[in-house]
C-alpha cells in the first residue's frame, strides 16, 4: 500500500464536496451535503454543529466507518492518498497507521472482557508484528504518557475498573499507538465533568506538540473550539455554512446561525435567562425547507432565502460563509 508522505506545501486531509446519503424507508436522507475542507499539518481543526448536523458523519466517512448501505460521494485525500480509491483492506489498514478516531464513548468503545493494556497492545502486535511483552510494555509507556497513575497497575486492570476520564484517557493512548499523522477526536469530552474536560483538552494540545499530529475535533461546544482549534467549519443541516480562523470566526462570524451560536454561549455577568436562544428545532433530513435550510430559524431571513439555495459568501482571509447576504456591521465582534 502507498505510504503517506510529508510534503510541507500541501494540506494533510483535504475534503471536498462529500456527501454522505442513507437509504431508509421514506427514502434517501442525504447527511452530509457538498461538505469541503482542508486540514493542514499539525493543525487543529473543529467541525462544531448541533446533534443531527452531519458533524460525526463527516468524521465516520473520513474513518471509513459507515455502513455499507451508505453513499459516499465526493473526494478524500490525505496526503497524497485517495481514500475513496482505497480497498476496505487498504482503508483499515490506513485507519490505524496514519488516522486514528476517539470516540465520545470510552466505555461502549473498550471492550469490557479485556485489559485496557492488552487492547492497546493489540494494535501494535497486529500492525507492527511487535512481540507481545514489548507491546505491552509500549501499553504501559502510553497510559503513563496519557497522565494515567501507576500505569504498570492499572495496564492489567478491565475498564470497569478506570474512572470516565481515565478510559478517555486509555482511548487516546490507544489511538497514539501507531504516531497517526491525524486523530479524529468525535466528541472527546462529552461525558466528563469540567475539570476532566480541561485535563483532557490540555493532554490532546501537549500530545499534538509532542506527535506533530493534526487534530480534527468534532464538538458542539464553543468553548472546547475557542480552547483548541486554530480554524473551524460550522454545520447545519448537513452543509458547512461557515468556515475561517477560529479568532476570526468569533471576531466577526458571518453566518446567522454561528452569530446565534455564539450569542447562546453563557458568560459572567450575563443572566442564563437572558441569553439568546436559537428558535426551533433543526430541520429533518428527509424534509429540508427550500431554499437556505436555516431560513425558518434565521432571524434576518428574506424572501429570497425561501426560495433560493445560497450560494458561499468569500470573505477576507481564508472565511466564508453560506448565505445570501455580507454579514451586518451591528452582528460584528459579538464577543466584544
Ligand atoms: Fe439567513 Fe437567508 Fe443567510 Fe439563510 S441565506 S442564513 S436564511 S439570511
Amino acid at each position: 500500500m502507498t505510504q503517506v508522505r510529508s510534503a510541507a506545501a500541501q494540506p494533510l486531509l483535504s475534503v471536498n464536496g462529500l456527501r454522505v446519503g442513507f437509504a431508509s424507508r421514506s427514502g434517501l436522507v442525504q447527511a452530509v451535503r457538498d461538505v469541503s475542507f482542508t486540514v493542514a499539518r499539525g493543525e487543529v481543526f473543529a467541525v462544531i454543529g448541533e446533534s443531527g448536523s452531519g458533524k460525526s458523519t463527516v468524521a465516520q466517512a473520513l474513518m471509513g466507518l459507515l455502513p455499507p448501505s451508505a453513499t459516499v460521494e465526493g473526494n478524500m485525500r490525505l496526503d497524497d492518498l485517495d481514500l475513496m480509491a482505497l480497498s476496505k483492506r487498504e482503508r483499515r489498514r490506513l485507519s490505524g497507521e496514519h488516522m486514528a478516531l476517539v470516540r465520545q464513548d470510552a466505555l461502549s468503545a473498550l471492550n469490557p472482557c479485556t485489559t485496557v493494556g492488552y487492547q492497546i497492545a493489540e494494535t501494535l502486535m497486529v500492525h507492527r508484528g511487535t512481540t507481545k511483552a514489548a507491546a505491552m510494555a509500549e501499553a504501559v509507556r502510553l497510559l503513563d504518557l496519557t497522565g494515567i497513575p501507576t500505569a504498570k497497575v492499572r495496564v492489567n486492570q478491565y475498564p470497569h475498573e478506570f474512572s470516565g476520564g481515565m478510559r478517555q484517557r486509555a482511548l487516546i493512548a490507544m489511538a497514539l499507538a501507531l504516531q497517526p499523522a491525524l486523530l479524529i477526536a468525535d466528541e472527546p469530552t462529552t461525558a466528563l465533568d469540567a475539570t476532566i474536560k480541561a485535563q483532557i483538552l490540555d493532554l490532546l494540545l501537549k500530545l499534538r506538540a509532542e506527535f506533530g499530529m493534526s487534530i480534527v475535533l468534532i464538538t458542539h461546544d464553543m468553548g472546547v473550539v475557542a480552547r483548541m482549534a486554530n480554524r473551524m467549519l460550522v454545520m447545519y443541516a448537513g452543509q458547512g455554512v461557515e468556515t475561517g480562523e477560529v479568532g476570526m470566526v468569533f471576531e466577526r462570524p458571518a453566518h446567522p446561525y454561528t452569530r446565534s451560536l455564539l450569542a447562546a454561549i453563557p458568560r459572567l455577568g450575563v443572566r442564563a435567562d437572558s441569553l439568546a436562544a436559537i428558535p426551533g428545532q433543526p430541520p429533518s433530513p428527509l424534509s429540508l425547507p427550500a431554499g437556505c435550510p436555516f431560513h425558518p430559524r434565521c432571524g434576518r431571513a428574506e424572501e429570497l432565502c425561501t426560495q433560493q439555495q445560497p450560494k458561499p459568501l468569500i470573505l477576507a482571509e481564508g472565511q466564508s460563509a453560506l448565505c445570501h447576504f455580507q454579514p451586518e456591521k451591528r452582528d460584528v465582534r459579538i464577543l466584544a
